[in-house]
C-alpha cells in the first residue's frame, strides 16, 4: 500500500502539534485506517525491509529462532486467515494463554490482523483468575498449549457461552479444540489487515492487581502511533536496534513494549522463553549484543543483589541504553548500573491505563536518582490535590497526585464494564493517576508512593519508597516492603518487611543495626519501628511489592483479590 500525503493527513486526529502526530515516517495509516499488526510487520514488508531480522526467540532449553518481517507478515497472515475460516471477524475476542513462545507473537499479530481484540493472559495465572478474565472479556476465542489446556482450562473451558474456537499449539488437539500446527499450514500466507478505524478497540490489558481487583483497560489501534512514538523517544528504538524486553506480554510492558513498539520501529526484538537467571541474562546480553534493555527494578535488584564480581565475567559493550518500568527504581540500583554497565537505568513511569510511557528519564537527560524523569514531549503532566468536587494544581515541591492531561492515542478508552469506575478518574479535565508525586524545580518528577499505601505518622507524610530506598542501601537488605501499621500515639508506625542478602542470617543484631541505619538515614520519625525478615515478600506476577497483602496480614484482615500473586494457583 502505497502512502499518499493526503491519506496520511485524514488519519491524524490529534493536533498537528503533537509530537506522535508529526511522527509520520513512523506509521502508514494508509486511507486514515490503522490496523496495529499492519503497522507493526506488514508495513515494513511494503517497503522493501521483508529480510530485516524482527524477533530472535531464545528457547528455554537453549534453542534459537530467528524471524525476518516476512515471516512474522507471513505466520500472522496464516493465524489472521485461521480465525476468518472459523467465522471470527472484526470486533470479537482473542485471549492467548501462552509462555513466551513464538506462537504467542505470531497469535497477537495475527489477532489484530484480522480485527479481533486482543487480551494476552499471565501463563502462571491459574485456572480461577482465567476463567474470570474470559468471562469479563466474552472471550470468543483462545489459544494456548497443550500442557496449559490439560492443567488449567480442560475442565470448564466448554462452558463458557461466547467461546467459538479453542487453538491448541502443535500438531495435535483434544476433542472440541483445533490443532495450531495443521491449521496454519493449510492456510494461506496472503491475508489483507483488517481495516480498523483509529478508534477501533484492539487490545485489552489487565491492571496488576497491586491495589485491588484487576481492572480490564481497553485501548484502540491508534494507541500504536504513541508506541512508534515513544519506543524512538523514550527509549531510543531504531531500525535494526538489538532489543531485549524482559516483560511478559501478559501484562501492558510486554505487549507496548515487548511486541507492538520494538517491531513498528523495525528492531530486532529479543524474546527469551526462560525466567530470570543471572548467567543467562548477562550471557544473553554479552552474546546477542543487545543495544537497548528494557527491564524492571524487581530483577535489576536481583541483579544488584549478585554482586558486581559476578557481573564483571561479562562484556556489556553492546549496550546503548538501559530503562526500567514498573515500580520505583532505587537510586541505589541507578548508581549501581552506572558502575556495572557504564550507564544509569533510566527510569521511566506509566500504567496499563496509559498504554505507553509517559514520565521517562530519555536518552540524554541528566538522570537524577530516583526520579522518574520528565513527562514526554506532548504530554501535560501536574500534581493535583482533590478540593471537593474538582482538583486544584499544586506547586514545584508539594506531594499531590500525578495527573495527566488526556488526549496521547494510547489512552484507554474504558475500563471493561467498569463506566462509574473509569469516568471516576476523570476530575477537571485531569486524569489521576491514583499515585502521589512530587516535580521538582527542575522540572523532573519524584514518586512517592501510592495513594493507598501512604503512611501518616505523627502528622508526617510518608512514602514507602522512600524507607525501602534507604534500606536497601544498607548491605544486608535485597528488598523491602514498608507499610503503615495502626498505632494508639502515631496514629500510624513505619514497619519494614525486608529479604536478606544471601552471606547473611536473619539475627537480631542485624535487625537492630539495620534500624539504626535506617534512623540515620531517615531520621526517627520516618525510620521503621520495626523490621522483619522473610525469605521473600508477596508480589505480583508483573514484579511489583504487593504492601495490602503485607498490610492485611499484619492486621488479620481479609487478603482481597490475589488472582495475579506470585506463585499463587488459585
Ligand atoms: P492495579 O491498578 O490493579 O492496582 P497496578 O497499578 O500495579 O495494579 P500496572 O498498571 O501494571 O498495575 O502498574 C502501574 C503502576 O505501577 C503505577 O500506577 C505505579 O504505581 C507503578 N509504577 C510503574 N512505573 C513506575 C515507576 N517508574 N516508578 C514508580 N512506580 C511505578
Ligand atoms: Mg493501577
Amino acid at each position: 500500500m502505497e502512502q499518499t500525503e493526503s491519506t496520511i493527513v485524514t488519519s491524524v486526529r490529534v493536533a498537528a502539534t503533537d509530537p506522535w502526530s508529526q511522527a509520520r515516517d513512523l506509521i502508514d495509516a494508509p486511507d486514515g485506517f490503522i490496523n496495529i499488526a499492519y503497522e507493526a510487520v506488514d508495513r515494513h514488508v511494503q517497503h522493501g525491509h521483508g529480510s530485516d531480522p524482527a524477533m530472535l526467540w531464545l528457547g528455554k532449553a537453549g534453542e534459537r529462532r530467528e524471524f525476518d518481517y516476512a515471516d512474522l507478515a507471513e505466520q500472522s497472515s496464516r493465524f489472521a486467515n485461521v480465525l476468518a475460516a472459523h467465522g471470527l471477524s472484526k470486533g470479537d475476542s482473542g485471549f492467548v494463554l501462552m509462555g513466551r513462545v513464538p506462537e504467542l507473537y505470531i497469535a497477537a499479530l495475527g489477532t489484530l490482523k484480522a480485527g479481533l481484540v486482543f487480551t494476552p493472559l499471565f501463563s502462571a495465572f491459574g485456572p480461577e483468575p482465567i476463567r474470570t478474565r474470559m468471562e469479563i472479556g466474552s472471550a470468543n476465542v483462545l489459544v494456548t498449549t497443550p500442557q496449559l489446556f490439560k492443567r488449567k482450562i480442560a475442565g470448564w473451558v466448554h462452558e463458557l457461552p461466547s467461546l467459538k474456537l479453542v487453538l491448541i499449539v502443535g500438531e495435535t488437539a483434544p476433542d472440541g479444540c483445533t490443532a495450531l500446527g495443521p491449521a496454519m499450514a493449510a492456510a494461506s500466507p496472503e491475508f489483507e489487515a483488517v481495516k480498523t478505524g483509529p478508534e477501533d478497540p484492539a487490545l485489552i490489558h489487565f491492571t496488576s492487581g497491586t491495589t485491588g481487583k484487576p481492572k480490564g483497560a481497553v485501548h484502540v489501534h491508534e494507541a500504536v502511533r504513541y508506541h512508534a512514538y515513544s519506543g524512538r523517544d523514550a527509549l531510543d528504538l531504531r531500525p535494526g536496534t538489538v532489543y531485549w524486553c524482559t516483560a511478559d506480554p501478559g501484562w501492558v510492558t510486554g505487549t507496548s513494549y515487548g511486541i507492538i513498539a520494538p517491531l513498528v520501529n523495525r528492531t530486532r526484538m529479543i524474546v527469551d522463553e526462560a525466567e530470570f537467571d543471572l548467567d543467562r541474562w548477562y550471557g544473553t546480553v554479552q552474546r546477542e549484543k543487545v543495544q537497548v534493555w528494557y527491564s524492571a527494578p524487581t530483577a535489576i535488584r536481583m541483579l544488584m543483589r549478585s554482586g558486581a564480581e559476578a557481573a564483571a565475567r561479562y562484556d556489556f559493550s553492546s549496550i546503548r541504553f538501559l530503562a526500567s518500568v514498573g515500580e520505583p527504581l532505587n537510586p541505589e540500583a541507578v548508581l549501581w548500573s552506572e558502575k556495572v554497565f557504564g550507564q544509569p537505568f533510566h527510569d521511566n513511569w506509566w500504567q496499563t491505563e496509559t498504554g505507553g510511557i509517559m514520565i521517562a528519564n530519555r536518552p540524554g537527560m541528566k538522570v537524577r536518582p530516583g526520579s522518574m524523569g520528565k513527562p514526554m514531549p506532548g504530554i501535560e503532566a501536574g500534581i493535583v490535590e482533590r478540593d471537593g468536587e474538582g482538583v486544584r494544581e499544586l506547586k514545584t515541591g508539594e506531594i499531590g497526585e500525578l495527573a495527566l492531561r488526556p488526549g496521547w492515542p494510547s489512552m484507554m478508552r474504558a475500563y471493561l464494564h467498569e463506566e462509574a469506575r473509569y469516568r471516576k478518574c476523570f476530575v477537571d479535565g485531569w486524569y489521576l493517576s491514583g499515585d502521589l508525586a512530587m516535580r521538582d524545580p527542575g522540572g523532573y518528577f519524584w514518586f512517592v508512593g501510592r495513594a493507598d499505601d501512604l503512611i501518616k505518622t505523627s502528622g508526617h507524610l510518608i512514602g514507602p519508597f522512600e524507607v525501602e530506598s534507604a534500606l536497601i542501601e544498607h548491605p544486608a537488605v535485597a528488598e523491602a516492603g514498608v507499610i503503615g501499621v495502626p498505632d494508639e500515639t502515631a496514629g500510624e508506625v513505619v514497619k519494614a518487611y525486608v529479604t536478606l542478602v544471601p552471606s547473611f542470617a536473619p539475627e537480631e543484631d542485624l535487625e537492630r543495626d539495620i534500624r539504626g541505619h535506617a534512623r540515620k538515614k531517615l531520621g526517627p520519625a520516618v525510620a521503621p519501628r520495626e523490621v522483619v525478615f522473610r525469605t521473600t515478600l508477596p508480589k505480583t506476577r508483573s514484579g511489583k511489592i504487593m504492601r495490602r497483602l503485607l498490610k492485611a496480614r499484619e492486621l488479620g484482615l481479609p487478603e482481597g483479590d490475589i488472582s495475579t500473586l506470585e506463585g499463587d494457583e488459585t
